[in-house]
Parts: structure tokens; C-alpha cells; sequence
């Protein structure tokens, strides 16, 4: 039987390669999409050699053609930290809108199955603690994460009307904060920061008084999810994250105690909109999947300091936005 055939577009992109590697695994045949712009091909280098892989260095803003059969989309592109979409806010726009409306364009012409990447960040500041899906959110249209928030709100609705008006079979993923191998380590967000100042032996640096909180999921419990996500009937929107909460402060003491680092924290003025709070209600992936984190922090930490180590002296220092 031949192979069934995704595209995975943001493929060379951090959680993007992720999923092609379990694709591949599973024994797909894997179209990787991505223009680069905040991704990098020596995610995906080690599936070049491979017959059920292709790539197409390809902008998904513009007009997507894939030819032959195309069974599912899984749609990953979109500039994903702080610091990329507020250097880039138009294109991060237009991915989450234009791109989803031309891939889902094509699904219902390859009669395919769509997944998108939605995120957390679609509850904004939430007033509501932890956030479940039927939350509807406290975004600022208008303010600097307004770019990133309202196109991934954007792109869920489009999403959805397809499948209402159109009756296309998609699929909503959430996606809370997630960390692993392969994520940039200058991408501005507090994980990768954290590991590189102390890898570098600098001090942590934190935004306001470090009571804000996040919540990790490792990369491999995330595409465990999103996979399940994929292959079920649900097609409501479900937060897939670990709910395991711990204070900025907290966490800067426990990436300390992991790299034997001394603790030393630079206190910095917080950046505006910043959430201060951030927890996944996971009911519904437990009900529908029956999914939930295998991969606790200081395991997953572990394995992502592993790959930081490796990589420190590749890319340059960059400010944290
Ligand atoms: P990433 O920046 O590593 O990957 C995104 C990829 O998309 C990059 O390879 C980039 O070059 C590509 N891309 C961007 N715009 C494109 C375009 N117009 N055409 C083609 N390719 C384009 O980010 P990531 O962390 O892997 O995020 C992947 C997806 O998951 C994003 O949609 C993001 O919004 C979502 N997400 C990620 C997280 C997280 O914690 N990493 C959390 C919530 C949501």
C-alpha cells in the first residue's frame, strides 16, 4: 500500500522538524514547506537522504501547489517568539491568515485532513486560571503581541468555518509553551535564555519581580499529542501543555541548581503584556486522547541542556525581548 502523503509547513522550524521525525517514523511520506525565516535546515539535514522525504523552501503566504495526493496538512509556520514576530509582525500576520487560507484551500482540494498550530497565547492575559478552551481570552488587539495573538485567533476562526461551511476535517491544536532540542537558544523566551546566561555563567536575567508564572511541556510529550490530536474526531480546539506551574523565580534557581551554576538575577523592568499567568487545563486532551506529559521538568531539562551545550558557540548572544 503506498504510504499516506503530509505536509508539514514550518518544517525546519524547531517543533516543525519534531514532527517530521515522527511522521517519517511512523512511516509517512513527508513534505517539509518552510521559507527559513526563522527556522533552519540543519533541523530536517538528516532527512535529505531519505525517499518518503521532500522539502520546498517555499513562503506558504503565497500561493501553495503541491502536486499528487495529499492526505493530511499540518500547518506550523509562523514566526513563534516574541522576538521574531515583533521584528516582523506583517509577515506573522499574513502567515496566520493568508497562509492558513491557502492551505486550507488546498486541503479541500486534496480532500485532506488540516491541522493547525494554535497557542496559548490565543487566551492572552487570562483572567481565568487555568485556562480551559471554552475560555475565550483577554487579548489586546492593539499591542505589540496583538500581531501574533489576533493571527493565531484569526487563524482558528478561519479554520473552523471551513469545517463548518465546508464540512473539511481540521484539527485545533493549543499549544502552551514547550521546550526541548532544536529550539533557537537566542529566541528570546525565558527557557533557552535562562540555559544560555547560565551556560555562559552570567546572571539570569528577570522581568519584573519573577512571580510571574509559566508552564513547560517537553517537545516530545507535545507532538505524543498533537499526533493523537491528529489521527482523533475532535475538532474543537484542545490545549495540549504540561500544567506542572512554576514561578520565573523559582525556575532561574532550578536552571541554576541544574547547570551548577551560582544563582546571580539581574531584575528587569517587565515587558508590556506580558501574561501573568500561564497554566494548560488538560481535561480535555486526557478525555479525547487520552494524552498527558510523560517528560517531567528535570528530564527534560536534562536532555535540553545536552543540546545547548553542544550548540552554545554556534549562535550569537541576543537581547531577550
Ligand atoms: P520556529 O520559529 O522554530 O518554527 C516556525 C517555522 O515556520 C520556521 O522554520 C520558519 O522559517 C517557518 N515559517 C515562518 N513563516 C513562514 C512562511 N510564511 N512560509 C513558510 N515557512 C514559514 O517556531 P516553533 O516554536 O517551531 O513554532 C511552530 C508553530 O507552533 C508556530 O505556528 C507557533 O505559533 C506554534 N507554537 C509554538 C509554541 C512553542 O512553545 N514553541 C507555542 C505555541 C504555539
Amino acid at each position: 500500500m503506498s504510504r499516506k502523503r503530509v505536509l508539514v509547513t514550518g518544517g525546519a522550524g524547531f517543533l516543525g522538524s519534531h514532527l517530521c521525525d515522527r511522521l517519517i517514523k511512523e512511516d509517512y511520506h513527508v513534505i517539509a514547506m518552510d521559507n527559513l525565516i526563522t527556522g533552519n535546515l540543519s533541523n530536517i539535514e538528516h532527512l535529505f537522504q531519505l525517499e518518503n522525504f521532500e522539502f520546498y523552501h517555499h513562503d506558504v503566504s503565497k500561493f501553495v501547489h503541491i502536486p499528487g495526493k495529499l492526505d493530511y496538512i499540518l500547518h506550523f509556520a509562523s514566526p513563534a517568539s516574541p522576538i521574531d514576530y515583533l521584528k516582523i509582525p506583517i509577515q506573522t500576520l499574513k502567515v496566520g491568515s493568508l497562509g492558513t487560507h491557502n492551505l486550507l484551500g488546498l486541503a479541500r482540494n486534496k480532500n485532506a485532513r488540516m491541522l493547525i498550530a494554535s497557542t496559548s497565547e490565543v487566551y492572552g492575559d487570562p483572567l481565568v486560571h487555568p485556562q480551559t478552551e471554552d475560555y475565550w481570552g483577554n487579548v489586546n488587539p492593539v499591542g505589540p503581541r496583538g500581531c501574533y495573538d489576533e493571527a493565531k485567533r484569526f487563524q482558528e476562526a478561519m479554520t473552523m468555518a471551513y469545517h463548518m461551511h465546508h464540512g473539511l476535517e481540521t484539527r485545533i491544536v493549543r499549544i502552551f509553551n514547550t521546550y526541548g532540542p532544536r529550539m533557537r537558544l537566542n529566541d528570546g523566551r525565558v527557557l533557552p535564555a535562562f540555559l544560555s546566561q547560565a551556560l555562559r555563567g552570567e546572571p539570569l536575567s528577570i522581568f519584573g519581580d519573577g512571580s510571574q508564572t509559566r508552564s513547560f511541556c517537553y517537545v516530545d510529550d507535545l507532538i505524543e499529542g498533537i499526533y493523537r490530536l491528529l489521527l482523533s474526531d475532535y475538532a474543537y480546539p484542545v490545549n495540549i501543555g504540561n500544567p506542572s506551574e512554576i514561578t520565573i523565580k523559582q525556575f532561574a534557581e532550578e536552571i541554576c541548581k541544574l547547570t551548577g551554576v551560582e544563582l546571580k538575577l539581574e531584575y528587569q523592568p517587565l515587558p508590556k503584556d506580558d501574561p501573568q499567568k500561564r497554566q494548560p487545563d488538560i481535561t480535555k486532551a486526557r478525555e479525547v486522547l487520552g494524552w498527558e506529559p510523560q517528560v517531567g521538568r528535570e528530564e527534560g531539562l536534562r536532555r535540553t541542556l545536552e543540546y545547548f551545550k553542544e550548540n552554545i558557540h554556534v549562535e550569537p548572544k541576543e537581547a531577550r525581548s
